[in-house]
């Protein structure tokens, strides 16, 4: 084993606390299938404790509040993490750029590809994001300060107005797997940027990362209760902690399902929801593509990650005049694919996350092929490969709209492809699905790629690539993919309330006095 897993228990009012039931959750390896550690499993009686914390942190922070506390003070906080998750404070982006690895990055990519099978290269690279978003969210907590008081320009001079942008209060986050601690981040960061106390709910398939979370928070000495993590189940510590009265917001990203049982259970409290769903994105590639250039991002845009991307382009629709020719460079691609272990020089394509993801996917191939599908590569496990949640990339043809491979999200390494005639009908094709998340277009027409980007129900489109992303700009879809805005300017939004201030400055009188007919 490359790496040892740290035994962690609940981190609550900065502390480790062990569970109140002493319950534990194993931690299986995805590519040995080996138990190669546990997490605590939370239970209500935790959420308890960590909402209570979390309440007393808003007011609490050495003296000074920390909810009202300024954005720079947060900021050195946010800081303060990053330098821990990422380490290279001292110098620039394009010190990471250059590829250098700090100890704490080491450690967590290699806890990552340990935990959920990811890759080590793309892990590494899941950290150097989590880092740039702390940074980018201390940024933005400065940058607060500046905007607080702007004026409202109001149509009489008697009056003058301007808005407070405040903290929500207490905020759940609950997370999926697979990109664990990047995940988690994404709603961590732009909290506590805006002053929010936040209790993390990570996916018990992979947790560990987000544990050492806590730890850096604790090494830099975030004040006690301003982030807390409960792992555990889905049932037993997400339901409690999302239905929590004492909650005022729940951020979660996770499949459309979870998403839909946590807007019920908020909607009793008429409680504040950002959520952030599954997908089945199309990628659309017209004649006039270079077709190599075209078959690498069609394969990174669907089995990057293990090919469990919540924005994976895993709908190919391809104009029928290169099909077969792209179908050639496209399996070409994909035989190329090292599949192995994440921690093996140049793998790109590791396990899925469990035997659940893995028996799911492989249902999903079945029941294409029993429809009427054909595989064009892959399909099985890798033969090379007798342990692990190995999937072969794999791309099936002969799809229909009404298929279940084209309609529903597989969340594994699984391409679908289609061919269109016309630009109207690669609309239809790509418009044709429950979700809107992301869309990609690839032509060398540019004109058309903006009439395309137009036309697409997604609330992300890449042109002429799939699935780069940046902390800077928003993230979020719409349809069933679900709705608000992670990241950027978007993302601090999330977690602040706007009060309206307007006062009356004049010695006249007014309101009912100053009533004529
Ligand atoms: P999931 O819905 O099974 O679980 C997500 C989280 O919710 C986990 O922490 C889980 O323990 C918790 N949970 C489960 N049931 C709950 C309940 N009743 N109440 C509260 N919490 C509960 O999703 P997953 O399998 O972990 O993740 C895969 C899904 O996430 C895919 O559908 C993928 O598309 C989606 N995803 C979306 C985005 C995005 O940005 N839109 C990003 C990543 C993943």
């Amino acid at each position: 084993m490359a790496i040892s897993v740290p035994s962690r228990h609940l981190f609550i009012d900065g502390e480790w606390r062990e569970p109140t039931k002493k319950n534990r959750i194993p931690i299986v390896n995805p590519s040995t299938e080996e138990i190669i550690g546990d997490i605590p499993a939370a239970t209500a009686e935790d959420v308890e404790l960590a909402v209570a914390a979390a309440r007393r942190a808003l007011k609490r922070n050495n003296g000074e509040e920390w909810a009202s506390a300024s954005g720079a003070h947060r900021a050195k906080y946010l800081r303060a993490i990053a330098a821990k998750a990422w380490n290279f404070m001292a110098n620039s982006f394009l010190h990471i750029s250059s590829g250098t690895i700090t100890k704490k990055k080491d450690q967590l990519a290699k806890l990552e590809a340990i935990d959920c099978g990811k890759p080590l290269d793309e892990a590494a690279w899941d950290i150097d994001d989590v880092a740039a978003c702390f940074e980018y969210y201390a940024d933005l907590a400065e940058s607060l300060d500046a905007k607080q008081k702007a004026p409202i320009v109001l149509p009489m001079e008697t009056f003058k107005c301007h808005v407070l942008k405040q903290p929500i209060g207490v905020v759940a986050l609950i997370t999926p797997w697979n990109y664990p601690l990047l995940m988690a981040t994404w709603k961590v960061a732009p909290a506590l940027a805006a002053g929010c106390a936040a209790i993390l709910k990570p996916s018990e398939l992979a947790s560990v990362t987000c544990l050492e979370l806590a730890e850096v928070c604790r090494e830099v000495g975030l004040p006690p209760g301003v982030f807390n993590i409960l792992t555990g189940l889905g049932m037993e510590a997400g339901a409690p902690l999302a239905a929590h009265p004492d909650v005022d917001k729940v951020a979660f990203t996770g499949s459309t399902a979870t998403g839909s049982k946590i807007m019920s259970s908020a909607a009793q409290l008429v409680k504040p929801v950002t959520l952030e769903l599954g997908g089945k994105s199309p990628i659309v590639v017209f004649e006039d593509v270079d077709l190599d250039k075209a078959a690498e991002w069609t394969a990174f845009g669907c089995f990057w990650t293990n090919g469990q991307i919540c924005s994976a382009t895993s709908r190919l629709l391809v104009h029928e005049s290169i099909a077969l020719k792209f179908f050639d460079r496209l399996v070409k691609w994909c035989k190329n694919i090292k599949v192995s272990d994440p921690f093996e020089e140049g793998c790109r394509l590791g396990p899925v996350v469990s035997k659940g993801q893995y028996e799911k996917v492989m249902k999903f191939i079945s029941t294409a092929k029993s429809e009427g599908g054909t595989i064009l590569c892959g399909g099985s496990r890798p033969e090379h490969l007798k342990r692990g949640y190995f999937v072969e990339p794999t791309i099936i043809s002969d799809v229909s709209t009404s298929m279940q491979i084209w309609r529903e999200e597989v969340f594994g390494p699984v391409l679908c492809v289609k061919t269109f005639s016309s630009e109207d009908e690669a609309i239809e094709l790509a418009n044709d699905t429950p979700y809107g998340l992301a869309a990609a277009v690839l032509s060398k027409d540019l004109d058309r790629c903006e009439r395309m980007t137009k036309a697409f129900q997604a609330g992300i489109v890449w042109v002429n690539c799939s699935q780069p992303c940046f902390c800077q700009a928003p993230w979020g879809g719409t349809k069933r993919s679900g709705f608000g805005r992670e990241l950027g300017e978007w993302g601090i939004e999330n977690y602040l309330n706007i009060k309206q201030v307007t006062q009356y400055i004049s010695d006249e009188p007014w309101g009912w006095s100053t009533y004529s007919r």
